[in-house]
């Protein structure tokens, strides 16, 4: 069965940084999550889960996890250039598939996990938001 957790969004925009909730208007909080996210390169067939433990703003209200794409692409540059140097890194390659407990990040970080593993203890996210600009403001797409 899936196990999901969390509504995600992933902010595209450099210049809005959340710190209120675009859904609900109430002040984001700041925490520290674990991303699983996927990297693949077509081209020549790579496919690589990777691990983030990053702090991203988070809405208690909605239950929802604000991840600031720019932000994750630079850290996930850095790990993809430390086991893969090869590679160009390509922002749309990457896909965040969810969120792993702290206890089941650290043990990945300890030993390797295949993903097959990775992808048993992650949880799903329970629903993907978009939030579309508009002159006026900020307006829930959906
Ligand atoms: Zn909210």
């Amino acid at each position: 069965m899936k196990r999901t957790r969390y509504n995600f969004y992933l902010n595209p925009h450099d210049l809005y940084k959340w710190t209120k909730c675009p859904k609900c208007d109430n002040k984001t909080k700041v925490r520290k999550f674990c991303l699983v996210i996927h990297y693949q390169e077509k081209s020549i067939n790579y496919h690589q889960l990777l691990s983030l433990n990053k702090s991203c703003k988070y809405c208690p209200y909605c239950d929802l996890l604000i991840g600031q794409k720019t932000d994750l692409d630079t850290l996930l540059a850095q790990q993809i250039a430390q086991t893969k140097p090869q590679l160009k890194f390509n922002p749309e390659n990457s896909f965040v598939m969810g969120t792993l407990d702290r206890k089941d990040w650290a043990r990945g970080q300890k030993e390797i996990l295949k993903p097959q593993q990775v992808l048993e203890l992650m949880y799903h996210f329970k629903d993907v938001w978009d939030f579309e600009i508009q002159p006026a403001g900020w307006y829930f797409d959906g």
